[in-house]
């Protein structure tokens, strides 16, 4: 084995180590059961460690990611993940969290081609085309950003359409879904307020979301283009 690997072996024995000797019989309860409270949907960027941000130990975070962080209702793996999430472990909170300057965002809005990602990048596409005039509106260095978060809150509601969360509300199981998104220039998250708790409040809740999210980039495009020394 290379001594990168070696690394890692040796880092994770470490971990284990520490780990049980600040909680002695960590490992053993956590192997009886795992009771998260929380799903995670996020995107694969190694700079994005679900766990890690918000300092929550293993067991604490059920975790789905994938480029992107696209839900979409053909892809069994990530509803795969969601249905054991809150119809197995009875998850209450399912966020999905996106990040700014995101790869993959990146490459759909500009149309880079990567290889097979493209066509899974087709679904952000979705996003930057149904949106296109606003992001049209906003300068190029705001645009990539302006989508990472747009693309958080239609994945959202795509999450509150699967059939998974609305026969959960049907009955009348407590499931609520957010939309966050992750300054990687600052480790900070930031909610964007698409919360959803009932099946009624996804148009609503999405609407609003939408037009805080504009009014945002909007507002601090407007700042930016503000003549500097006005006379008073
Ligand atoms: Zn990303």
């Amino acid at each position: 084995m290379t001594t990168e690997l070696q690394e890692l072996f040796e880092r994770n024995r470490r971990w284990a180590a520490e780990t049980e000797s600040r909680e002695p019989g960590f490992f053993s309860r956590l192997l009886k059961q795992q009771t998260p409270q929380y799903l995670w949907i996020g995107c694969a960027d190694s700079r994005v460690p679900a766990n890690e941000l918000v300092d929550l130990l293993p067991g604490e975070l059920f975790v789905h990611r994938n480029i992107a962080n696209v839900v979409v209702p053909t892809d069994l793996n990530a509803l795969s993940v969601i249905q054991y999430a809150i119809d197995a472990l009875r998850v209450t909170h399912v966020i999905v969290v996106g990040h700014s300057n995101c790869g993959g965002v990146k490459a759909a809005l500009n149309n880079l081609r990567v290889g097979l990602v493209d066509n899974w990048l087709r679904h952000v596409q979705d996003v930057r085309d149904t949106h296109q005039d606003f992001l049209d509106s906003l300068p190029a260095e705001r645009r990539v950003d302006a989508l990472c978060e747009l693309n958080v809150l239609e994945q959202a509601r795509n999450v509150c359409r699967t059939t998974i969360v609305t026969d959960a509300w049907q009955r009348g199981q407590e499931v609520v879904v957010h939309g966050w998104v992750y300054g990687l220039h600052n480790g900070l998250l930031e909610d964007l307020r698409v919360t959803v708790a009932h099946a009624e409040d996804i148009g609503p809740a999405y609407a609003t979301a939408l037009a805080a999210l504009k009014q945002r980039y909007s507002a601090s495009v407007a700042a930016l283009t503000e003549p500097i020394g006005a006379p008073d």
